[in-house]
């Protein structure tokens, strides 16, 4: 698709990036057909193709219209346009992008400018978002039930192990993480110590950044990135295997450490090694002994949830079936395994509407094999789903956790 690129835009590098991805698109229109809110909504400017013609658009007025922003604001960045498009596209690079200058050009309502900065001052910060969620889990009793369902129970912790292994991984605590749900971490790190691993957590690591940088908040975000680097940097040059990432969703962006801070003489090639340690816990145990686990699996039926950031984004969309498949979990069939759940980092706050009816298509789509229970990887979709399900929804590392002998 060619671009004439508005002079603001002709000598920066994210007009020139944003040109090459622009150039790749033959605007066939396959990645219509898997856009989930082109499904919800039908209109082709809430499909990737419409989506890819308004930010050309921008680019080549270099004025951003309100309509523009609606249209990008639906978009989960969920990149299942990514996985259909036969022309490699890098459709969530170019929407970050263009969600970047829309931002900085719209200014949006007051009551829409205060909700994004609340949000971005409570969920990145542990302390501050366990704060706010006790208080919630106080008020629970007297809250309606539309969001009582949505504000998870109070947790126990459960306890790590302390043995001590020559091999060491880093685990990232995250934001929401340790207060929604803190059996995560811990299982895992259960298991790995099982498997002769030590999985350790720095403590002065954090949000990984995804929330400020998918807000359109680059530079919080970088330094978020930063932090976190600076945190794990000890424990790589000490001989850390690897970074182990149990939330999909912030696997995406460590991975993606190298590439986003790749302009920052100080951080880059730091950064670069983070995302190259970086792995999602499937991959880490899948490529462990799993027999020498000697697991007591239940036979409760499980519907696996692959969150889009495990498939589309890492290209990771058998990794968690295939563990549960090779210790014999009954697993039950599910539908539309391409589509989001709705949840998508902020997308549940901002786009509520659409969310919820994205979670019950997925809901529906799980449940066709009748399962007991379902299994996803990512903290985001493991709540929403939850709000919602009427069996657990659970980390699949549970699943192993439970298992042990
Ligand atoms: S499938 Fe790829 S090439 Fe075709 S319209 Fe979508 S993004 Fe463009
Ligand atoms: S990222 Fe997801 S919601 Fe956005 S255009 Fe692509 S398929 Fe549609």
């Amino acid at each position: 698709m060619q671009t004439q690129l508005h002079p603001l835009f002709k000598d920066s590098d994210h007009g020139r990036e944003a040109e090459a991805i622009l150039r790749s698109c033959v605007h066939c229109g396959f990645c219509t057909a898997t856009c989930p809110t082109y499904q919800d909504l039908g209109d082709e400017r809430d499909g990737p193709r419409g989506r890819i013609y308004l930010i050309k658009q921008l680019l080549e007025n270099g004025e951003a219209t309100e309509k523009t922003r609606t249209h990008l604001d639906r978009c989960l960045n969920c990149r299942s346009c990514e996985t259909t498009c036969p022309s490699g596209v890098k459709y969530g690079r170019l929407v970050d992008l263009g969600k970047d200058i829309v931002e900085r050009q719209q200014t949006r309502p007051l009551w829409e400018r205060s909700l994004r900065w609340g949000v971005r001052q409570v969920l990145p910060y542990r302390h501050r978002f366990a704060l706010l969620l006790r208080l919630g889990q106080l008020a629970r009793p007297l809250m309606p039930e539309v969001i009582k369902a949505k504000i998870p129970l109070k947790q126990t912790h459960s306890l790590w192990p302390s043995q001590v292994h020559s091999r060491v991984m880093l685990a990232l605590a995250g934001c929401v993480q340790p207060s929604t749900t803190p059996k995560t971490n811990a299982a895992a790190a259960r298991v790995l110590d099982r498997l002769g691993i030590t999985l350790l957590e720095e403590t002065k690591a954090g949000c990984c950044g995804a929330v400020s940088y998918h807000l359109s908040k680059h530079e919080e975000g970088f330094n978020f990135m930063r932090r976190n680097i600076d945190a794990w940097w000890p424990a790589i040059e000490a001989g850390a295997e690897a970074i182990v990432m149990t939330a999909s969703g912030c696997g995406t962006t460590v991975k993606d450490y190298g590439a986003l801070l790749k302009f920052d003489p100080v951080y880059a090639s730091k950064a670069a090694r983070v995302s190259e340690l970086a792995k999602d816990l499937s991959e880490v145990i899948a490529g462990e002994d799993l027999a020498s686990l000697a697991l007591r699996l239940d036979s409760v039926k499980t519907a696996v949830h692959c969150p889009c950031s495990l498939q589309h984004a890492q290209h990771l969309p058998d990794s968690v079936g295939h563990i549960l498949d090779s210790l014999g979990v009954e697993q039950t069939p599910t539908n539309d395994k391409h589509l989001c759940c709705g949840s998508a980092g902020t997308y549940s706050i901002f786009e509520a509407e659409i969310s919820q009816r994205l979670l019950s298509n997925k809901l529906d789509a799980l449940s066709v094999g009748k399962p007991e229970r379902i299994v996803t990887a990512n903290v985001g979709c493991q709540m929403h789903l939850a709000s919602k399900s009427k069996v657990p929804v659970q980390h699949w590392i549970e699943v192993l956790d439970e298992a042990l002998p």
